[in-house]
């Protein structure tokens, strides 16, 4: 288990092996921690930047196929 703070909401943390930034924080105590709740805004905004949604992400993988 390792104690962290989120980089974004300043949340604490604790996280354990489940979490996929464990091993990256274990390594590097220095290494940003975001949590799941700011890492899912952080992903909508990046799909509002770019115009992509799920949606016509779900179509073009549909015409890849
Ligand atoms: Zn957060």
């Amino acid at each position: 288990m390792l104690k962290t703070i989120c980089f974004f909401c300043k949340k604490k943390y604790t996280i354990d092996r489940s979490d996929t930034q464990y091993q990256r924080i274990l390594k590097n105590p220095e290494a940003s921690y975001v949590c799941k709740s700011c890492n899912q805004s952080m992903q909508k905004e990046a799909q509002t930047s770019t115009g992509l949604n799920p949606g016509d992400i779900d179509k073009y993988d549909k015409y890849l196929r």
